[in-house]
């Protein structure tokens, strides 16, 4: 066994690699970028190294750094993790060549199924079943559309490079080929450097199930059964489970089959995974093979109780495989929901930023978490916006289906939008939970999945006033207990104020709309006039933003993280964002109002709306910037004018450049 590897990546995978590195008594070494040298995987190695600049292509996906990096740490293995270096075959060659082993399959391997269309040739010698459809070289767009007529309609163009759902056209028929065609190949270009294409049938109700592999280099290969992962959006993949609903014994013995058969056809080793769909009717079909550790692999891991990645390190030094295929068996159901950074209202766009608040559900034999961030990190536009993996197990579907609703419902992230109640949504859908899944689940049933944005109801708005209240309330016994004469009036900590009738009245604006709440002081709690009626109020603060409210005699227990002027209102797996309009503080004070007149990722600056010099007023749009293909609006943090705008329509703007000047203005004191 190795006594040091390198994990030639970052973030989740690179924690959940050094994890089991260090259960093995196996020394670790990390790389960084710039972006990175707070991130966990820095932290959770025993040595790491600086590699470059933030994009990907400047520092992990650089080979020779890399390898440079291993041979001066002295570790005798490379494990790639996925995506970065993983599917390279030059990269595991040049790890040959230096003499460190590639956590991985031969570079043969990787270099047979890199090509979409060669591997499907591949498959074919070795009678693996493949969706009807062309992959040979002839590429001129008549032949194509000869072929395209032959195979019929819909039909999917792919690009043979492929991967991440890019470079994919479905053509529903032949009038669009042409133009689907060409589409597909700019897109394959740009993505892969690679514009070659196949086509194939286009199955409009397929599952997608694929098949864990591990190959040894004595030869043997076995599957380690199979993972349902249809539940995609664009084309990728978000929710994964094991074993798939409705499996028969017959049809995973033969899919089972038809995957170590690949596997063995480029003699394969370390772990692997082959993709298929399953049409209706049951037939199933090769799509394609990835050679490496797959983003999923734990949902495979709850149902065997093994390690792939210690079966990774074992098969990579030499061992033989640990159990061979007899010894295996099921164990119950687990589910993989990826909680990411992005927005499913507008089409997934990844939402970058500072994570304020992250709370994950507590982790036991039901739960568990794969992360590579901790609160107080970034999101940024240089990596996936991938926050975690929640995986959860059960003895049945159904069991793992209410752990999995219960675990999104506890899952807290403020700072950048998330997929954690989308999520939710499909884990509660009549039909996910009847099994009635297949790869367009999510457009399918669209709107039920896609609830409209609703405006804070009377509970919400009870949440972030109460929580305003109290903290007022503490920060007054604090003065109070700070003050030596106790006949001061700040000793009074109950709402005591000079106006006389003793109330308050908050401003929160909610999407487009500002609502008031008024405020009475009563003892021992509020009187909160809200748009649906008054509503005596009480209640306690906790720790981490956590609230225990008493709502008019109902008991309820909430989050709420508050920045600047902004409140986020965590309750019943739900997020609300409120921002409290202070009409007595200065704006130019606000932290978080100052901030948004930087840029909040690199982008360009597509519209400039405000003129230097004229008054706008709080919230007004100022300039819209566009970054990671979303657009960003600045707006006014308070009423006031532009003082100076620093860049103009068409600049390219670097992370936190300031963007213009703006000029507050000053509120006069009423008296
Ligand atoms: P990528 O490598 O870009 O992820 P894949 O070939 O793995 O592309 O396909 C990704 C997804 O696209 C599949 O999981 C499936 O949902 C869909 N898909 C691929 N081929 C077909 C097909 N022939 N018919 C219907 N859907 C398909």
């Amino acid at each position: 066994m190795f006594d040091k590897i390198l994990i030639a990546n970052r973030g989740e995978i690179a924690c959940r690699v050094i994890r089991t590195a260090r259960r093995m008594g196996i020394r670790t070494v990390s790389v960084y970028s710039d972006a990175d040298a707070e991130a966990q995987h820095v932290k959770l190695a025993d040595e790491a190294y600086h590699i470059g600049p933030p994009a990907a292509r400047e520092s992990y996906l650089l080979a020779d750094v890399i390898l440079d990096v291993a041979l001066k740490s002295g570790a005798g293995a490379v494990h790639p993790g996925y995506g970065f270096l993983s599917e390279n075959a030059g990269f595991a060659e040049a790890c040959a060549k230096a003499g460190i082993v590639f956590i991985g399959p031969p570079c043969e391997a990787i270099r047979a199924m890199g090509s979409k269309s060669a591997a499907k040739q591949i498959m074919e010698a070795a009678c693996v079943p493949l969706v009807p459809g062309y992959h040979g070289q002839n590429q001129d767009p008549a032949f194509l559309r000869v072929e395209a007529d032959r195979i019929g309609y819909p039909l999917l163009i792919k690009a043979s490079a492929g991967g991440g759902g890019k470079g994919m056209r479905v053509v529903w028929k032949g009038s669009d080929f042409e133009e689907a065609l060409s589409g597909a190949k700019r897109e394959a270009m740009a993505g892969f450097g690679d514009d070659h294409v196949l086509m194939e049938k286009y199955l409009t109700r397929p599952r997608h199930i694929e098949i864990q592999v591990f190959a040894d280099s004595q030869g043997n290969a076995l599957h380690l059964f199979e993972r349902d992962c249809s539940i995609q959006r664009r084309h990728q993949k978000v929710i994964e489970e094991a074993p798939a609903s409705g499996m028969t014994t017959e049809l995973r013995a033969q899919m089972g089959k038809a995957a170590v058969a690949a596997a063995r056809a480029i003699n394969y080793e370390g772990a692997g995974t082959v993709e298929f769909l399953l049409d209706e009717d049951g037939s199933f079909y090769f799509m394609e093979m990835n050679t490496r550790l797959q983003v999923e692999h734990p949902v495979t891991e709850m149902i065997t109780g093994l390690d792939l990645v210690e079966w990774q390190l074992r098969v990579a030094s030499g061992e033989t495989m640990p159990c061979t295929q007899e010894q295996l068996v099921i164990g119950g159901h687990a589910i993989e929901a990826r909680i990411y950074a992005e927005d499913p209202n507008r089409e997934f766009l990844p939402s970058i930023g500072k994570l304020r608040h992250l709370r994950t559900p507590a982790e036991n034999a039901h739960v568990r978490i794969d992360s590579g961030v901790r609160q107080g990190d970034e999101v940024s536009i240089h990596y996936d916006p991938m926050i975690a993996k929640l995986v959860v197990w059960d003895s049945d579907r159904s069991a793992a289906i209410r752990r999995l609703q219960q675990a999104l419902a506890e899952f807290q992230v403020v700072g950048v939008t998330t997929n954690t109640v989308f999520l939710g949504s499909v884990a509660a859908h009549p039909a996910f939970i009847a099994g009635e899944i297949d790869t367009s689940f999510i457009e399918r049933h669209r709107s039920a999945l896609f609830p409209e944005v609703a405006i804070a109801s009377d509970r919400i708005l009870a949440l972030a006033a109460l929580d305003l209240m109290l903290e007022q309330s503490d920060l007054a016994l604090q003065r109070a207990s700070a003050s030596a004469d106790p006949y001061s009036p700040w000793h009074q900590s109950n709402g005591w104020r000079l106006n006389f009738d003793n109330h308050h009245e908050l401003y929160f604006i909610d999407g487009e709309q500002t609502t008031t709440v008024v405020v009475h002081y009563r003892p021992g709690g509020y009187v909160l006039d809200l748009p649906g009626g008054s509503l005596f109020v009480r209640g306690e603060r906790g720790a981490g933003g956590d609230i225990l409210a008493d709502l008019g005699g109902m008991r309820v227990k909430a989050t709420v993280v508050r920045h600047g002027n902004t409140i986020t209102i965590l309750d019943q797996g739900k997020s609300h964002l409120l921002t409290r309009h202070d009409p007595g503080a200065a704006g130019d004070e606000d932290e978080a109002a100052a901030g948004r007149l930087t840029a909040p990722m690199p982008g360009k600056v597509v519209a400039i709306m405000a003129e230097v010099g004229v008054r706008v007023g709080r919230g007004t749009p100022l300039l819209i910037m566009e970054a990671m293909k979303m657009e960003h609006t600045i707006n006014a943090p308070c009423d006031g004018a532009v003082a100076e705008f620093h860049f103009e329509v068409g600049a390219v703007v670097n992370e936190g450049a300031e963007l213009l000047n703006f000029a507050a203005e000053v509120e006069k004191t009423v008296v």
